[in-house]
Order: C-alpha cells, then structure tokens, then sequence
C-alpha cells in the first residue's frame, strides 16, 4: 500500500477531477505546487501560502542536499518541520538542475559542479533516494535524464532508457514507508518514445508519475502530443503530474488532455520582475499607464494584495525595489495560478470544460500583454 493514492471525482472528456491522499492530507486535483526551491517559495513564507490557498508545494533536493543539506534537514525533523508547512510536499530528485550544469553522465550516475562553492559533486540514482528519505517529503521523484531539446532521437532514446534503468535503482532503494516514490516519462517528443517510456514506467508499479523532458524549448503543439502519449500508456488510476508547466493556457491545454499536478517557478518569477497574471490578460505594473491607477491588480481577485492596494501603489513599490513588491506581487500570481486550477476542477465536475477554457482564451485575448 503506497503512502500517496488518488481517487477520480469527476471526468470530463479525458480531463480529470479527483482527490490525492497523502501522510499530509488529502487534497484535490488538478494541483500547482508553488516551487520553494530552497524550502523557501521566493519572498514569501508557509503562512502566505496558505493565505493564497495553496495545498502542496514542491522543494528542490539539488538545492537542499547542497545547502544546508539534508541531514541537518532530518536532524531538524524533515522538511515539514523546518520549513513549518504542515501540507504535503513533494520533491524533484534533482535531474533536472543537474541537466541544466552540463553534467557528466554515466551508467552509474551524474557529475556536477557545485553551484555554491564549485566543487564537483555525484548524484547516483540511490543518493537521490535516500537524500529525498532524509528531506522526508510526501512525495519523492526517481532521478531522471532531462535532455534538452531538440535533439537527436538515439539521444533521446538512450536516455530514456537509462532513465528507466535508474527508476528500477530508485524502486529498489526506497524505503521509507510513509513516503512515495514516483516514476518518471521521458522520451522527448518523439510519441513512439514517450509511448514506451511510459508503459515501461508503468509496468514497474510506481503509485504516480512525472512526465519530465518538458518546458525545455519545444513547441506547444509537440508538448501537447508529447502529453497525450504518454497518458495512453499510463494506468487511469494513478495521478500524473507535469513537471515545469505553469503558464495559463498550457495548464488548460495539460488539464484537459489528463494531468492532475503542475509545478512552476513561472507566477513567482514573473512577479519579482513586476508581472502579474489576470483573467484579462497578463500586463507589467511598471507600465506607466498604472501610475494614477486606484484600482486593484484585478477586481475579481480575493487576494489579500488586491483586498488592499491599488496597482499605482504596487507599481510605486516595484519601481522602487522596495522588497515588499516581490512579496505582494508573488502572493497575487500565486492565488490567481490556483483559483485557475480550482475554476478548472469546477468546470470538470459540471461537464464544461470546454467552454471554461475558451473563455479564458478569449478573456486573455482582449487583454494586452
Ligand atoms: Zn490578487
């Protein structure tokens, strides 16, 4: 029996509404996870994001095991403690920041630089395991290959099957009975590769899975196919999470082909850089159309940044720099990211998500960008 399990709701088309159960509660999907890479959401803190209503976050192993690293986590009691979230988290192994480094890869593991002080560090498919055991997440991921694209299909290919070699590695590491282990799909855009990595995947009997090698520089349309692969091989019964999607209508498009969880550091990046994300379209506040304006981000929101300031005000704090910016901006994008997903899971259970997701496209097409 694996510490994490999901249960369907409601269908609509191919898209999904359902319950996933964890050691830390029971939450609904879809889900965003808000990323805190450094157990940090940047400029906000664990009362902030229950404030926007977040139910799960996600933390980066990479970043952790290099600082403060993850046995001075585990002496601390775990990531739940240290960071005092009480939700579920889930953590990525890593494979992703490495492939970012240019690592050395062999069957055995990958080689990296330290971003922090340059020393070369290893990460073997069992040290991710056993770092995420000590991180004490929810939800752990197994190490994958991420390959950047585009590339060559025998690339593509031998990574993916060395993905799969490592999945079997992680499986068999894993030990911690009140944490779960989730595979994870490669196989570029090649549909043929994503079909097979996620069979095979599959058949090793994870209770979840990533859809990884995405958001890395291909084109919707391949990212759309990429998904739909993918899901066909996957068993109905287990929740499938995008790793690294966040932008609105890639959430939709991804909602309504099957998924069930999202990261990205999308809504808080943009908002450290005076972006904010509305149903009329997403605009930046250091425009000087906004200089006299008294009227919130966006009228139909329930943050409490809209609750209380004008968006002359905001932007006065963002061309400022004034630090209160990044944490009121953040907590806008975040609350407005997850009531689309809340709509989204609405509109599942009525039977129209169709015509929410059209709506949306042509709300945001009237708004200037
Ligand atoms: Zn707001």
């Amino acid at each position: 029996m694996s510490a994490v399990s999901w249960t369907l709701e409601a269908r609509d088309g191919r898209a999904r509404a359902g319950w996933l159960d964890t050691p830390h509660g029971r939450i609904p999907t879809p889900a965003f996870m808000p990323v805190g890479t450094r157990a940090a959401v940047k400029a906000v803190d664990s009362r902030d994001l229950t404030a926007v209503g977040a139910d799960i976050l996600l933390a980066n192993t990479y970043h952790l095991m290099l600082r403060p690293g993850a046995d001075l986590i585990a002496r601390l009691g775990g990531l739940h403690e240290f960071m005092a979230w009480d939700g579920p988290i889930l953590t990525d192994s890593g494979g992703f920041q490495i492939f970012s480094l240019e690592p050395e890869i062999d069957e055995e593991g990958a080689r990296f630089r330290s971003v922090y002080d340059g020393s070369l560090v290893s990460l073997t498919p069992e040290g991710a395991v056993s770092t995420q055991e000590e991180l004490g997440p929810d939800i752990a991921m197994v190490l994958d290959v991420c390959v950047g694209l585009p590339a060559p299909r025998e690339v593509v290919e031998e990574e993916m099957e060395r993905t799969l070699r490592w999945a079997e590695r992680c499986l068999r590491a894993h030990t911690r009975p009140d944490q779960a282990l989730f595979g994870i799909v490669q196989g570029g855009v090649d549909s043929d590769l994503r079909a097979k990595s996620a069979a095979q995947t599959a058949a090793l009997g994870f209770p979840g899975f990533g859809i990884g090698g995405l958001s890395v520089g291909e084109g919707v349309e391949e990212r759309s196919l990429a998904l739909e692969a993918s899901f066909a091989e996957l068993p109905e019964e287990k929740p499938r999470y995008v790793m690294g999607l966040g932008d609105t209508m890639g959430l939709l498009d991804a909602i309504a082909r099957g998924a069930d969880m999202f990261d990205c550091v999308l809504p808080t990046r943009l908002a450290r850089h005076g972006k904010v994300l509305t149903r009329a379209g997403d605009f930046n506040l250091r425009n000087a159309e906004f200089e006299a304006d008294d009227t919130p981000i966006d009228p139909g929101c329930a943050c409490p940044t809209c609750a209380t300031y004008s968006r002359a005000y905001l932007r006065h704090l963002v061309r400022m720099k004034e630090l209160s910016a990044h944490r009121l901006l953040t907590i806008h994008n975040l609350r407005y990211t997850l009531d689309l997903i809340t709509d989204a899971r609405r509109a599942i259970g009525e039977g129209s998500l169709d015509e929410f997701v059209a709506g949306v496209a042509r709300n945001r097409s009237g708004g200037s960008q």
